[in-house]
């Protein structure tokens, strides 16, 4: 995926900071995509079918996009969202880009507007200027790209170069696309397209149906899930389920990162809240504690934990009650690493078996909190800035804040945490010219020579994705 439009987008003003990076970015444009973290839908490569209209493909699932317009007073119902109880939204694709692109002015100096015009340019070689007057000239050129074959999902995903895509999928996912994907030659372990166990949803008090989630946990594995010993054993059921469908991590997204080992008590606190008698406190406690137990399940199968706190679900409750989860509601808030993920390293810290990849919500305890862990504990990593910090501006003071104390090779790689399978190879190329202008400074500065950096680039864009997150090694 060649960007010649603006090849020097993002790279340094200076001039002779951007000769070296051009020199480094040159050294990784073309490497292969490694996509440990994202939520695009394996149905979309498993069944392999034409993209919908591209208001379908590009506007109504992207939240970054409808938060926005809903920020100006725009409904999300009006960009075709849909709601929750079933009354009518827009459907009609081209009224929806129309609304859309009336307020394209708003996404000026945001990494939406990046991500989009090189969206559309770099994969539909549509270079028309976005405004009210070409609104319908860009949405033809679009439709008539996504009715050719070429524009198929898995022809993209050769075009993009991607080795390998991660999908999350909960612990009551039957990966039955991950199944179809492992018979076409794409899935399995060591594949293309593997999932990521997520067991929020069976792990989470507070989560809707939480109760019943556990019951269809016990019917999927034959296992007791009425105790909290059959509970642990129908998870770690499913862990090695994911393991065969190609995973090699989990991922837990809770609202703080607390870890917290609660003994016997845990089977007391799961009894009471299989009751419907949790009390307060309950839900982060056992979060808190599922958190140990999932690191003792992690020494024992491999799978590499993520844990991203600090998302406060639902804040806009308008939103969750007309159009449900993830449309765009979610606040972050402050988080706190040092003593809540303490039981967690007091107990295995130590341990190189054991691999946690702490992302978070929280700019401020990047220089504070995390590179300090990440560069003292051998079981700790730390992700790219993801939602909300997933800028050029978040991705280039990561690497400003956290490299003096944790270095490069504490970190974990980009992640494009994206449902937008579009818009993985632009985000992957902006996270590489980032790259490239920070190490282009420290070559300029003297600070390191240009061939340790030209390595290091290369780790970081390649190498080091693939080895945190265990791909290519058998199991
Ligand atoms: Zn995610």
């Amino acid at each position: 995926m060649p960007t010649s439009t603006r090849p020097d987008l993002l790279l340094p003003a200076e001039p002779g900071q951007r000769a070296l990076a051009r020199e480094l970015y040159a050294l990784v444009e073309q490497l292969p995509i490694i996509s440990p973290h994202g939520h695009v839908d394996p149905a979309l490569l498993a069944e392999d079918q034409p993209f919908p209209d591209p208001s379908q493909l590009l506007i109504v699932p992207d939240h970054y996009l409808t938060r926005m317009l809903l920020s100006q007073g725009v409904a999300p119902g009006e960009l075709g969202v849909p709601s929750r109880d079933g009354s009518p939204v827009q459907t009609d694709g081209r009224t929806i880009w129309r609304r859309f692109v009336e307020h394209w002015h708003l996404f000026r100096g945001t990494p939406s507007r990046l991500w989009l015009e090189q969206t559309l340019t770099e994969v539909f070689g549509v270079h028309t200027r976005l405004s009210a007057q070409t609104a319908d000239e860009v949405y033809d050129a679009l439709a008539a790209k996504l009715a050719e074959p070429d524009f198929r999902p898995r022809a993209l995903f050769e075009r993009f170069n991607i080795e390998v895509l991660a999908t999350t999928e909960s612990p009551l996912d039957d990966l039955g696309r991950h199944a179809k994907l492992a018979a076409d030659g794409w899935g399995g372990p060591g594949g293309r397209v593997v999932t990521t166990f997520r067991p929020d949803n069976v792990v989470d008090l507070a989560f809707e149906d939480w109760s019943a989630n556990v019951d269809r946990l016990g019917e999927i594995t034959g296992e007791d899930t009425g105790t909290y010993a059959g509970y642990l054993a129908a998870l770690r059921s499913r862990r090695e389920a994911f393991i065969a469908a190609g995973a090699t991590s989990s991922d837990h997204g809770h609202l703080t990162a607390r870890t917290l080992d609660l003994g016997a008590d845990a089977a007391t606190l799961f009894d009471r809240a299989r009751r419907g008698r949790a009390e307060p406190g309950d839900t982060e406690a056992f979060q808190a504690h599922m958190l140990m137990e999932f690191a003792r399940m992690s020494l024992d199968d491999g799978l590499v934990m993520q844990l991203h706190p600090g998302a406060v679900r639902n804040h806009n409750r308008w939103l969750h009650t007309r159009h449900g989860r993830d449309v765009g509601g979610d606040i972050p808030q402050v988080t706190e690493y040092v003593h809540a993920l303490a039981p967690l390293l007091d107990a295995y810290g130590n341990d190189s078996r054991l691999r946690v990849v702490l992302y978070t919500l929280d700019e401020d305890t990047f220089t504070r909190e995390l590179a300090p862990l990440a560069g003292g504990y051998a079981a700790l990593w730390l992700g790219a800035p993801w939602w909300f910090l997933d800028s050029p501006e978040v991705l280039r003071r990561f690497r400003e804040t956290v490299t003096e104390t944790a270095g490069f090779y504490n970190t974990a790689g980009f992640v494009d945490d994206t449902r937008a399978f579009c818009s993985i190879p632009v985000r992957h190329d902006v996270a590489r010219r980032v790259d490239a202008g920070f190490l282009a400074r420290l070559v300029a500065e003297h600070r390191l020579p240009m061939d340790e950096a030209a390595e290091t680039i290369v780790d970081l864009a390649y190498r080091l994705p693939k080895r945190v997150f265990k791909f290519g090694e058998s199991a």
